[in-house]
Parts: structure tokens; sequence; C-alpha cells
């Protein structure tokens, strides 16, 4: 069965904030805001791990990229293409 969790750490402590805005969720976990995934044990293991050994790497590349795109969008969501890319890193 799928799980919904955070896309960045793998917690499922996360919730649904805005029912207005589907993609809209945050993660109690790691601060995270945006959309999440459904995922099942395995792949949350993959994601859990991936957080735990790359933590630093993977929030100083968010940072980078949030003051890049700060100007124009002051949010962090990622896009479907974005989680995608990070599915394919874990080896999906
Ligand atoms: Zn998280």
């Amino acid at each position: 069965m799928k799980k919904k969790v955070c896309p960045r750490c793998g917690s499922r402590n996360v919730e649904w904030i805005i029912p207005q805005v589907w993609s809209r969720w945050v993660c109690y976990n790691c601060d995270y805001t945006g959309p999440i995934i459904e995922v099942d044990d395995e792949m949350e293991n993959k994601i859990v791990k991936n957080w735990k050994e790359n933590k630093e790497e993977i929030l100083y590349k968010e940072s980078l990229r949030k003051n890049k795109d700060n100007e124009e969008d002051e949010n962090e969501e990622l896009s479907d293409e974005e989680i995608d890319e990070k599915l394919k890193k874990l080896g999906i």
C-alpha cells in the first residue's frame, strides 16, 4: 500500500495545510513545504536513507536554488520535473 511522505526526508509526519491548494503540504520533520509524494515501503526507505546520508548537501542545494529563484518565486515547491529527477537519482 502506498503512503504519503515528504519527498525530501521521507517522513510520514506531513500535513495538508491549505485545502484549496492541493500541492501545499508541510513536513514537520524537516520543514519542507510543497507537494508530497506517494510511495511504497521500499521507496520510503530509500528516501529516508538518502536524506540521512545527504541531508546537508540536499539543504545546501535547496538554499542555492532558493536564492536564485527568490525574486520570481519565494516558495520552495518542487515541480513535477524536479520530483521525477529526484526519484531518478534514487534509482527508481
Ligand atoms: Zn520532510
